[in-house]
């Protein structure tokens, strides 16, 4: 970090281009002619880019969840084009292809599956129904960096996934994104859209193709990302042994849904158990608030998106989404960090027994 400092470096410059190869070696791939990645300010502005690279206009549709933070339909928003917000399955809170299926219109050009707090989605049959209809698949996998699906890591696999390195995710790099692409074409488009829209030829002239934004990582953020890379699977070790102690002491509580287990691949990004907060007598506003005067922060992650005002009219005709609606109701999510120790889980258990009653 300091030796950044002292480069005098401190935008977009080699750091950038070693933590996008270290990425690719996470992942098991090689940053080269057929894998690119590339590092963006957010996740949130690499999703809406990957969106506009692939051609993403003003009339298509793009597929999202309701379980996901709002970020996955704004950027379709942004680029001008439809979010068709879809239901979850009630157990992974993820979505699937029987329910993506139901959405499919003549305007639908892209699918977004989110991996639901690092838990994969089942993405063999969502690819291969994506590759039989023509359409994209872009993965926000904001959730899911270290996790993996049938043993092989989010992001090493698909057409192009988005990883966010917000503080709040399972690595950072204060504030950053990433995209994987498979396409030199797409990548090419990417590198252009990313900061401003600049082409500069051999000699360094410069001409403006596309105008656009500015969306790449700083050197001093990707030096972060780097050493966090090399923590991140010791982080989500962590947060395996703290969900597994958390699952032994609130098994059987009444008037509370531990979430869906998974396998080995869930790098349990959040945890959130579904509480039947009608039965034990106490709004969510109230328990959180309970949960706060004894020490201890609880969130919501999330509402279902198709409630928020911006995207009412986002949904899929004759849809009841039951499922979503009713994890966005009962969703709690419990501290769950890698500086916790067993002890901490401990104290937030016994109070959330406590207050259960
Ligand atoms: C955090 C998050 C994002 C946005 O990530 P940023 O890096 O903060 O832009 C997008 N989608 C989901 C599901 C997220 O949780």
């Amino acid at each position: 970090m300091i030796q950044v400092f002292k480069s005098g470096w401190l935008a977009t410059g080699p750091k950038v281009k070693q933590f996008e190869d270290k990425i690719a070696e996470y992942l098991g791939l090689t940053n080269n002619e057929n894998v690119f990645v590339k590092a963006f300010t957010s996740a949130t502005g690499a999703l809406e880019i990957a969106l506009r690279a692939i051609g993403i206009q003003p009339g298509d549709e793009v597929i999202v969840p309701s379980m996901t933070f709002a970020a996955s339909a704004n950027v379709v928003k942004l680029c001008g084009a439809n979010p068709v917000i879809v239901d979850v399955d009630r157990e992974t809170r993820n979505l699937n292809l029987q329910i993506i299926k139901k959405a499919i219109t003549k305007k639908t050009k892209a699918i977004m599956p989110v991996h639901f707090a690092g838990l994969a989605v089942d993405m063999d049959p969502i690819l291969n129904f994506a590759k039989e209809n023509s359409l994209r698949v872009i993965e926000d996998a904001a959730h899911a960096i270290g996790s993996s699906y049938k043993n092989k890591k989010i992001g090493s696999f698909g057409d192009i996934i988005s990883f966010s390195f917000h503080p709040n995710k399972n690595m950072t790099t204060i504030e950053g994104g990433a995209l994987i692409l498979k396409s030199k074409e797409e990548a090419d488009m990417v590198d252009l859209l990313r900061f401003h829209g600049i082409k500069k030829d051999h000699l360094g002239n410069m001409d403006v193709l596309i105008p656009s934004g500015k969306y790449n990582l700083s050197d001093v953020s990707a030096v972060v990302g780097i050493s966090q890379l090399k923590r991140l699977d010791g982080f989500c070790a962590k947060r395996k042994k703290l969900v597994t102690h958390y699952f032994k002491r609130l098994n059987n509580v009444k008037n509370l849904e531990l979430p869906f287990l998974g396998d080995e691949g869930h790098s349990w990004h959040i945890f959130a158990p579904l509480f039947d907060f009608k039965k034990i007598g106490l709004t969510r506003p109230e328990f959180i608030q309970r949960m706060g005067a004894r020490g201890i922060a609880a969130g919501v992650h999330y509402a279902a998106l198709h409630t928020f005002t911006a995207y009412k009219d986002c949904t899929v005709p004759g849809e009841t989404y039951k499922s979503a609606l009713e994890i966005g109701e009962k969703t709690l999510t419990l501290p769950l960090f890698t500086k916790m120790e067993i002890s901490d889980v401990d104290r937030v258990c016994d109070t959330v027994i406590e207050l259960i009653g």
